[in-house]
């Protein structure tokens, strides 16, 4: 653990009695693990965990000794009463996932949710996360963007959820695996066109890759390439429509032309 901070200073300070905290964890790079989220999970009475083997490892790399349940994404309704009940109790939990922001494609949310609803408070304690990461390094508009997750392995919904936000102008960033990404990148080349994209893969880690470029030289890439790792794909929004331009009867043929272009 940094040593910067006295530990018990800040436990005294941050950690309230009572309270669901949410911890981001590292996406790959172990050191990535913040200060104020080593003190949550030393400190707190117990950590809910997406994976407990997981989580046991990070914990051990931090010298800290904590209690661990599980809290997966098929027990995480029962976990999550029985959680509420003990933070009612006045006990502090800490929950994370195996890696990035729990309740970001990952178990939480219902958690959160269920605390709300019971007036137990919930802090955050905010990470690192594979989708801001990958935004950050895309070269594309910031600005604006959505986050769709994994797209579903059936083609049928797939194509919908790519044909209801084709139209949008924002940035879209998706979570996908190694093997779906090249029948990923032929529906996003088809549905979407040719579109700038930033392939990120195993970001913070030893391979970590940002390749840009349109879909279609992706695509051929990876026809000599085989996808390994994980991976982040941001595609730049929809092309704003050609202007309309009013044309009067006093324009001249290169005057219309260059107002449309
Ligand atoms: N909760 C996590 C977060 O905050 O980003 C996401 C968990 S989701 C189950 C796992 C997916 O996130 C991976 O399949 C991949 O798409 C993306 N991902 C996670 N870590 C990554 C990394 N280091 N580099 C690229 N993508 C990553």
């Amino acid at each position: 653990m940094l040593e910067t901070v006295s530990a018990e200073a800040v436990v005294a300070e941050t950690v309230k009695k009572g309270a669901l905290y949410v911890v981001g964890t590292p996406i790959g790079n172990m050191s990535d693990i913040s200060e104020r989220a080593a003190y949550t999970l030393k400190s707190a009475d117990f950590i809910a965990a997406e994976d407990t083997r997981v989580s046991g490892l990070l914990l051990s790399r931090l010298g800290i000794k904590n209690k661990l349940m599980s809290c997966r994404e098929h027990n995480i309704v029962s976990k999550s009463v029985e959680i509420v009940k003990r933070l009612k109790d006045g006990e502090t939990c800490a929950v994370v996932s195996d890696a990035g922001m729990p309740c970001i494609s990952d178990p939480g949310e219902v958690l959160v949710r269920m605390c709300a609803e019971n007036n137990v408070p919930v802090y955050v304690v905010p990470g690192p996360c594979a989708l801001t990461a990958a935004l950050a390094v895309s070269g594309l508009d910031t600005s604006r963007f959505s986050f769709e997750g994994f797209l579903s392995t059936t083609k049928k919904r797939r194509t919908s959820h790519l044909n209801s936000i084709k139209e949008g102008r924002q940035t879209l960033i998706f979570y996908e695996a190694p093997h779906k990404l090249k029948s990923t990148l032929a529906d996003l080349h088809e549905i979407l066109g040719d579109r700038k994209i930033a392939v990120c893969r195993e970001l913070t880690k030893l391979y970590e890759e940002v390749i840009r470029g349109r879909i279609s030289e992706i695509t051929e890439l990876y026809e000599t390439k085989k996808p390994r790792g994980e991976y982040v794909l941001v595609v730049e929004g929809a092309p704003k429509p050609p202007k309309r331009v009013k044309v009067n009867k006093y324009m001249t043929k290169g005057e219309c032309k260059e107002g449309m272009g």
